[in-house]
């Protein structure tokens, strides 16, 4: 594929190159220049066995997403495959919008939307669930699933499906996570299967959403998502699935929204939100796997475009939609919907994005951005029921609640599982160099420096405390890098190593290194201060604010927000461990994170007088 390679990014399509090449290749015979090239060479992500994690917050989520994956009937799960082509199909029917109906009218927005679209997701959860804790009913159930769900491919499941794009592609997830983590053998002669079986039902190229390109069907069959399949099929060509992937991949890659993007054109306005951020995970892959600048480019700039236009909890796209820039309508969104941000998918690919680009440019905003979408959207969602509820959207309406969505199995249902096992992914990254903290999340990581076992705990009570200590245990002395990501907001933060403060202050904004020659029983500690400061939703409505600490949206327990000052706000004292207080001319303004609500009415924004 011809793309344009500006001189001025030569540095960056160096390190492309190199991997395009294959990191095989011994590094001994580069000169120095392309050695010095190295570093820019992507951040590699860890095993999800690597990390493991104690915080109650992430743990739960895990524990509570997986115990229902694993008590669903398999033969509920397989129902709509069979029923679409016509076998027996015997077992419960999960409802919602994993039923299926042969005569589902979409007007009514009932059970029957999207007929088995999750079940790829959940095979991938559980493949990937399987990699954290290798119990063995985990891997005994994916293997399962994946060869009733082979019994089953056929043409007819696409024709019969409002989304056929959209189902193949969680359906390459599973079954790339299955090959991957899980070990299954057959995973990819499945994907081969699969792959022949829905490519004559699938669009010659990435179809917007909302264009007709199926005769004879309704509206409905427009809403299919194919501008973000690219992803997977570059992940399963790169995970040893076949060339034709890295073809497939470029098929579907949607230059339509890309290339004005990568010119640094906002055209986001009327976009649904969360295809379109997971789509720019395509971009980043087309980056990864092709080298292509264009691509990197469209993602970056696009990631500024959201950032211009999301909430300060990190969550973006009321009612689904992105907005033009500059415009009111999310300023508007806190009166008018209640349908703030589509939270677990949303999360899901907001994560896999701001992964791939913090792993490419090594820009600690990328990391803040995770950390502020983990604490104020998904972290504190509502957990997923064994009857399908699933929380959907977040509500940043003046008038705030936590609720379940009304459909049961919807698209949510299939990312939170995902999110839920990626935690440990985004908190560490490595390089040759050593080890990059991202998050700040009690766990511990081992890895291997230069033939030396070396692991590293970390604990505090972050973000509620804002000292974060860490611990290191190495086989033998081994000099390597640390470096700890300091949030823009943390003015003022120092790092001490056993006992004494070796550096301060630390850069907002950016990793800071400690490189030295590390011993067990080395101990590290990072302090972080919780920075009170207000941030208007927009530079038009700098009244309508959202008090911060930290990474921390603090939402107002109320069901009349109060007239408060800036200063009244800023003011906020500390009252528990999760709990802040206001003082206001009326009553005390109670205070809490989302991860604390449960179903009191909460404003996320407060106008101040
Ligand atoms: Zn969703």
């Amino acid at each position: 594929m011809p793309f344009q390679l500006p001189i001025s990014r030569r540095k960056f399509m160096q390190s492309a190159s190199l991997l395009t090449v294959g990191l095989a290749a011994s590094r001994s015979w580069l000169p120095d220049a392309l050695a010095a090239a190295h570093t820019r060479l992507p951040l590699q992500e860890f095993n999800y066995s690597d990390v493991s994690l104690a915080s109650n917050f992430h743990n739960k989520q895990l524990e509570e997403t997986h115990s229902v994956l694993m008590g669903l009937s398999e033969d509920s799960l397989l129902k709509p495959f069979r029923q679409m082509i016509g076998q027996r199909a015997p077992g419960d029917d999960l409802g919602g919008w994993y039923h299926y109906d042969p005569n589902y009218d979409w007007h009514s927005f009932d059970a029957g939307f999207a007929p088995a679209a999750t079940f790829g997701q959940w095979v991938s959860a559980l493949a990937r669930s399987y990699a954290i804790t290798g119990d063995r009913k985990i891997r005994d159930k994916v293997l399962r699933l994946n060869r009733l769900y082979a019994q089953t491919i056929s043409g007819d499941f696409y024709e019969n499906n409002r989304f056929p794009a959209y189902c193949y592609d969680k359906l390459v997830c599973g079954l790339i996570d299955s090959h991957r983590f899980v070990g299954d053998p057959d995973a990819y002669g499945i994907l081969e299967h699969t792959t022949d079986t829905a490519l004559p039902h699938l669009p010659e190229k990435a179809v917007e959403h909302g264009r007709d390109w199926r005769p004879g069907k309704d509206e409905s069959y427009t809403w299919d998502e194919s501008y973000t399949i690219a992803e997977n099929l570059f992940l399963a060509y790169q995970r040893g699935a076949g060339e034709r992937y890295r073809a497939l991949g470029i098929r579907f890659l949607d230059d339509e929204y890309f290339d004005p993007l990568s010119e640094g054109r906002n055209v986001f306005a009327g976009r649904h939100a969360y295809s379109h951020v997971n789509a720019l995970c395509s971009a980043m892959q087309a980056y990864l796997t092709l080298g292509s600048e264009k691509h990197l480019l469209a993602a970056q700039n696009a990631f500024d475009m959201l950032e211009a236009q999301r909430f300060a909890t990190g969550g973006w796209g009321p009612d689904e939609m992105l907005r033009a820039p500059d415009s009111e309508d999310v300023a508007s969104s806190l009166t008018n919907t209640h349908n703030s941000f589509e939270t677990p998918c949303g999360a899901y690919a907001h994560f896999k994005l701001t992964r791939y680009l913090l792993r490419v440019t090594r820009d600690a905003r990328y990391g803040d951005s995770m950390e502020r979408m983990m604490y104020n959207t998904i972290l504190g969602a509502k957990p997923l029921q064994p009857d399908g509820r699933t929380f959907y959207y977040s509500d940043y309406n003046f008038q705030g609640r936590k609720v379940y969505c009304d459909h049961r199995w919807p698209c949510c249902s299939g990312t939170q599982p995902q999110v839920a096992t990626d935690y440990r992914i985004n908190t560490y990254f490595r390089d040759p160099r050593g080890v990059y903290v991202n998050l700040y999340i009690p766990s511990s990581v081992r890895w291997t420096q230069e033939g030396t076992a070396v692991s590293l705990i970390q604990k505090s009570s972050y973000p509620f405390e804002s000292v974060v200590q860490f611990e290191m245990t190495a086989a033998r002395r081994q000099e390597f890098a640390l470096n700890f990501r300091i949030p823009s907001w943390a003015e003022g933060g120092s790092i001490s190593l056993n006992g004494k403060r070796i550096m301060a202050p630390l850069i907002p904004g950016s990793f800071a290194t400690v490189r030295r020659e590390w011993k067990t029983g080395d101990q590290i500690e990072l302090a972080l201060p919780m920075t009170m400061r207000l941030e208007p939703v927009d530079h038009r409505h700098p009244k309508t604010v959202a008090l911060l600490c930290g990474p921390l949206v603090l939402f107002a327990i109320t069901s009349t927000p109060p007239v408060v000052t800036s200063r009244q706000l800023l003011a906020a004292k500390k009252t528990g461990n999760q709990n802040w207080q206001v003082e206001t001319a009326t009553a005390p303004l109670h205070m809490l994170p989302f991860t604390a609500i449960s179903d009191e009415q909460y404003s996320t924004y407060l106008v101040v007088s």
